[in-house]
């Protein structure tokens, strides 16, 4: 079906959509609400499964500026002693990658720009969805309005079971920290370090110049500053104090970190409303604890080009992606949960003797401990 589409939302998922759906043949304007398409100073990961469609779209991920660990390790946070060493089964042409986030963005935005995606950049816009038999925005009347416009999503508003997203009980701090300032095992090394209900995550970025923190604690409230802001570094070292070496080391050098709220809400009835199809973190936003909100981004962009380029009915090639998508994006919404309550165990005990199993698996039976995740990463949406 050639379609004219409107994309709301410059994002990972909105430019991925649109250079898949350009590439299907349909004539594609993307709205952004931003002067600039861009991204937070943060890293990113992007696992083999998005690779894939990356790949599959012509493009060379493995190329771009991103560094490709072959291991993340775990460690405990008090004595920063190795957990587990879950190796990340790459290979050459299907590597895991860490981004900086505005370096990703940029390769997509250009890829949109080569395949004529038409975009419109500073346009907060508002979508009537009342005419069946087609989607006004702007003034401009489409065929199909995709909602990638994130986790507060103006899209997502319009559905009949649209559900405000809560706070999570958590939040990240996120900042980028000069590799002039650190020793050099920060260079090439993917850790976690894991503490009684917060952990810290710290990757390399650009060719290792750059350290990636992201710092998660919980709390039982968030105050009303926004849902990110900039935060007091002497608050975060306070917070993360008694921390290993490393950990400590790393703190002490950042200088103006992020607070963010993580939001999600319950997996949504209905992604698909009419001539609008929600994608990305607008359907299906979830914490960040097992790397996947982009990559799912990623992956729903691929699958809903693909069914709206084999499905004659157009009613018909929506609901094929809903029913593709959600059960995947579920499941990965409940493991990223998950994840957090293991990263976060706080009684001593519980944490001793889950850290010892973890250790022995990693050491004994390393492929069972890599496999864990294998159903998020060996899956492959271009298959079918
Ligand atoms: C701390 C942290 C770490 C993370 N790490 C990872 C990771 O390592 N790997 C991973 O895969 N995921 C990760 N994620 C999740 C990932 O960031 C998101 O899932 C992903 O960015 C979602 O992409 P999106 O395109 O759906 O939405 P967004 O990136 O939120 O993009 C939405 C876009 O829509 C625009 N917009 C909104 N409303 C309008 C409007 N009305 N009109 C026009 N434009 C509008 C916004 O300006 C924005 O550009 C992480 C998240 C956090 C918080």
């Amino acid at each position: 079906m050639v379609l004219n589409i409107a994309i709301i939302g410059g994002g990972i998922g909105g430019l991925t959509a649109a250079i898949a759906l350009r590439q299907k043949g349909c004539s594609v304007t993307l709205f952004e609400q931003a002067p600039e398409i861009g991204e937070v100073g943060a890293g990113l990961q992007i696992s083999v499964n998005a690779v894939r469609v990356l790949r599959a779209l012509g493009l060379k991920p493995q190329s771009w500026l991103c560094n490709k660990p072959a291991n993340i390790t775990l460690h405990d946070y008090k004595e920063g002693d190795l957990v587990a060493r879950v190796a990340m089964n790459t290979t050459v042409d299907l590597p895991y990658l860490q981004f900086h986030r505005a370096d990703l963005i940029s390769e997509l935005m250009q890829a949109a720009i080569a395949a004529d995606v038409t975009l419109k950049l500073g346009k907060q816009v508002s979508v009537s969805m009342n005419n069946p038999d087609g989607v006004d925005v702007d003034g401009q009347r489409f065929d199909l309005v995709v909602g990638a416009d994130g986790v507060r999503s103006s899209v997502r508003d319009q559905f009949y079971d649209a559900q405000k997203p809560r706070f999570t009980g958590q939040i990240a701090w996120r900042a980028l920290v000069s590799m002039a300032d650190l020793p050099s095992e920060f260079s090439t090394s993917s850790r976690v370090f894991m503490g009684p209900k917060k952990h810290m995550v710290t990757y390399p970025l650009r060719d290792g110049n750059l350290i990636n923190l992201v710092a998660v604690e919980e709390r039982d409230e968030w105050a009303d500053e926004g849902w990110n802001y900039a935060g007091d570094p002497d608050e975060l070292r306070r917070l993360f104090a008694g921390w290993c070496n490393d950990a400590t080391t790393l703190l002490a050098h950042v200088n103006s970190p992020i607070v963010w709220g993580l939001f999600a809400h319950p997996p949504l009835h209905n992604w698909v409303k009419n001539r609008a199809v929600l994608l990305g973190d607008s359907a299906h936003p979830m914490v960040p604890f097992v790397a996947q909100g982009a990559c799912m981004a990623i992956e729903d962009a691929w699958v809903l080009a693909d069914q709206l380029a084999k499905t004659p009915d157009l009613a018909m090639a929506l609901q094929n992606y809903q029913d593709i998508r959600k059960p995947r994006t579920t499941k990965v919404q409940e493991t990223a949960l998950k994840s957090g309550r293991i990263y976060h165990v706080s009684n001593p005990l519980t944490r001793k003797v889950l850290h010892t199993g973890m250790r022995l698996s990693s050491v004994a039976a390393p492929s069972i401990m890599a496999g864990h995740y294998d159903w998020i990463y060996n899956h492959d949406v271009t298959a079918h």
